[in-house]
């Protein structure tokens, strides 16, 4: 996959210097205080970062899919919580509206988007439906020109800073997972209020909060797509966000592995840099292998959604590994660096905490399993 790398070479330095510049400054501060500057987002906007893919012709910048992962990796080389908050607004809440929803919704909710730097969050998890998201047991009651929503979302990425929000629920209760249809609920509707913050172990400058739907009236003009078509809307969404929290994952692995390479070439023991030493020549080997195997899982997931063939199984394999190489190389960086890696004196602290997101989020680790062992076997049964 380095000829890939190699055709982006501009791309990535353009994106890194950015990064350098405005992101990794504010990392740590918005680790300690739990949220993003004012005026942040809108520089991300600025940059194109909050519409990536989403179509000129609403003010987005078209970016590819491997253009989409380079930003995300650089983005959370230096800061993890960007990163997230990233990935879930491109992939979780433009993708939707802009894959499944009408003209009329894409100049309602994606014009604000790239016009004033509005996020948009992605309201699946509910708190009795995790990993098994077609549990849903939020209600959207059809009447005459709208629907009576009642229910609840946790975990949601951005649930607090977002102005819209893409929420699922169930029109038929009857229905299972044909029954879930989706919906843009917007911030100020009566009845939708946002709930506590969570208090994270890692990525918290990224805010995380529950959504509360009361007796909210929405329009049928807010539904996405068919009522019940919500269950294979965010199957096919989720296909595309987890090759996104797999670039995360890079990110964070390659931003502990330098911190980590660097410090084993100057930090001295015994009268020699301790990369010397083999026991951490090879975990920097180990290191430096897994992730350049990863970036490879994240490119192949990525141009096979560009030519627009199945990449379900490839996403998930891309999302599964790259998350555990994360774990492997922050932890290893941890170490690494000794007392300095387990303080605030050093970021592999924070990336070490900030990765474990990317073995939970659109779909742990055994779901990514699940997934990829069920496409295995309904292979096998076909030949
Ligand atoms: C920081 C953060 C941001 C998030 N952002 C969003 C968001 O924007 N929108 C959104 O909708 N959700 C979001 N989530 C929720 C996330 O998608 C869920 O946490 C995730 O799907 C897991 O669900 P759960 O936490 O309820 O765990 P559970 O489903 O309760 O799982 C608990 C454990 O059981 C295991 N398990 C469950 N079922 C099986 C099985 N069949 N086989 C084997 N093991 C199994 C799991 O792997 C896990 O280890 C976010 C979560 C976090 C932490």
């Amino acid at each position: 996959m380095m000829f890939v790398d190699s055709e982006y070479k501009d791309f990535r330095a353009g994106v890194r210097v950015f990064c350098e510049a405005e992101v990794a400054p504010q990392a740590a501060e918005a680790d300690r205080t739990q949220e993003f500057k004012p005026g942040y987002v809108e520089k991300l906007a600025q940059q194109g970062y909050l519409s990536i893919q989403l179509p000129r012709k609403y003010g987005g910048r078209e970016w590819n899919t491997v253009q989409y992962s380079i930003i995300v990796e650089e983005l959370s080389r230096v800061c993890g919580a960007t990163g997230l908050m990233i990935a879930a607004h491109n992939s979780l809440g433009v993708g939707p509206i802009c894959y499944f929803g009408n003209d009329e919704q894409r100049e309602r909710f994606l014009l604000p988007v790239t016009k004033d730097g509005v996020l948009i969050a992605f309201g699946l998890s509910e708190p009795g439906a995790g990993s098994d998201a077609g549990g849903t047991r939020s209600y959207a009651d059809r009447k005459d020109d709208y629907y009576l929503l009642n229910g609840t979302k946790s975990w949601i990425t951005s649930g607090k800073s977002c102005k819209f929000a893409i929420g699922t629920a169930r029109t038929d209760k009857s229905g299972g997972v044909k029954g879930i249809s989706s919906f843009v609920l917007e911030k100020g509707m009566e009845g939708f209020t946002v709930g506590k913050k969570e208090n994270k172990l890692g990525c918290r400058g990224s805010d995380t909060a529950y959504l509360h739907f009361d007796d909210v009236k929405v329009p049928f003009a807010n539904r996405i797509g068919e009522e019940g078509a919500g269950f294979k809307q965010f199957m096919i969404t989720l296909d595309g966000g987890r090759i996104s929290i797999g670039a995360m994952a890079l990110g964070l692995a390659v931003g502990a592995f330098e911190i980590a390479a660097k410090h084993a070439a100057t930090r001295k023991q015994f009268g020699r840099p301790i990369g010397y030493f083999q026991g951490i020549a090879w975990k920097l080997a180990d290191m430096a292998t897994r992730i350049e195997a990863a970036r490879g899982l994240i490119y192949g997931a990525s141009l096979l959604k560009d030519k627009k063939v199945p990449f379900s199984t490839e996403s998930a394999m891309a999302k599964l590994f790259a998350s555990e190489v994360c774990n492997f190389c922050t932890f290893e960086a941890v170490g690494i660096l000794g007392a300095e890696g387990y303080s605030e004196k050093s970021p592999v602290e924070r990336m070490y905490r900030d990765m474990k997101l990317t073995e939970i989020g659109e779909g742990t680790s055994e779901i990514q399993r699940l997934v990829i062992g069920r496409a295995i076997i309904k292979q096998m049964m076909q030949e």
